[in-house]
């Protein structure tokens, strides 16, 4: 059962995270310009409203973007995915917030290529009506976990894929592995950017070393910690993204991203980040 909504969350403290990372990774592929293919195996309806019942039932938003929006010392790469959350909005206001397959649609050159899995129906009519017919866009109504075999390797071997799962139960945190298992079999000097929530479950606090045994050529993992977990120890604390063979300049730009995320979006004395990594 596919209960979870992004529209929820869009634009909180978690999609500042992983959106900025995503953008960085784009513009170091962009540097090329040999075409690569970008795989978004859990694309969501692509944008959400701010405005709208859901996201305004939780207001989540206004601890992420929200306390971004009018920052006039934002960072260089916060700086450049604050102007895409804007690109979206051109009336100048915060009324609606990209999801990753619109980050990839403002990113993206025409060469390059973008498959986007959305299992949710809803969402999926979404997204297909907002990208189905962009050329060099694809939209699949199924598995991004079974799809993504498929698409790999892509023909110019330059591809980055992002898996951004709901981690609804606890099945997703073994699929991400045993995806990337297979994936990194058919393309292994693929850029892999994989989203996890910090919840109080085994899986997710364990996922990080996992993810490092996957890692043939080197990796990097960026958590982004921001609020306590309530009293019986649910909620959001915060968030990771694991990138296995990331651009090696991405190190030094979250050097001067993260410490800033936790003085901005940080909602107690206890917000911190951790940011490692292995180079080979
Ligand atoms: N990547 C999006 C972004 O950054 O804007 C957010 C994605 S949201 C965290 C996860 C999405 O995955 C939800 O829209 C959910 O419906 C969808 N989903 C869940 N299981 C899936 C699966 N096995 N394959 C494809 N999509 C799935």
């Amino acid at each position: 059962m596919l209960a979870y909504r992004h529209a929820f969350h869009a634009g909180n403290h978690a999609d500042v995270l992983k959106h900025t990372v995503l953008t960085l990774v784009l513009r170091y592929m962009n540097q090329k310009a040999k075409p690569y293919r970008l795989v978004d195996t859990h694309a969501g309806a692509g944008g959400y409203s701010l405005e709208g019942r859901y996201a305004l039932k939780k207001g989540e938003f206004e601890q992420g973007i929200g306390r971004l929006w009018d920052r006039d010392d934002l960072p260089e790469a916060v700086a450049d995915y604050v102007a895409r959350v804007r690109e979206f909005n051109p009336q100048g206001t915060p009324e609606q917030y990209p999801g990753s397959p619109a980050f990839a649609q403002m990113l993206l050159r025409a060469q390059d290529q973008l498959r986007l899995f959305e299992l949710h129906p809803t969402d999926y009519r979404i997204l297909e009506s907002y990208l189905g017919k962009v050329k060099g866009a694809e939209v699949k109504n199924a598995d991004g976990f079974e799809g993504l075999k498929g698409q790999l390797p892509p023909s110019t071997r330059r591809g980055v894929v992002l898996i951004d799962p709901s981690y609804e139960g606890h099945g997703d945190y073994a699929r991400v592995i045993a995806t990337l298992r297979e994936a990194l079999a058919r393309f292994a000097e693929g850029v892999y950017v994989v989203w996890y929530p910090q919840v109080q479950k085994v899986e997710a606090a364990e996922l990080p070393r996992r993810l490092q045994a996957l890692a043939p050529k080197g990796w990097l993992h960026a958590r982004l910690t921001v609020q306590e977990p309530d009293s019986q120890g649910f909620g959001l604390a915060g968030s990771g993204v694991f990138i296995l063979n990331p651009p090696y300049t991405l190190h030094d730009e979250l050097l001067a991203v993260m410490p800033y995320l936790v003085d901005v979006l940080g909602q107690f004395d206890g917000a911190n980040y951790l940011l490692e990594h292995r180079a080979d």
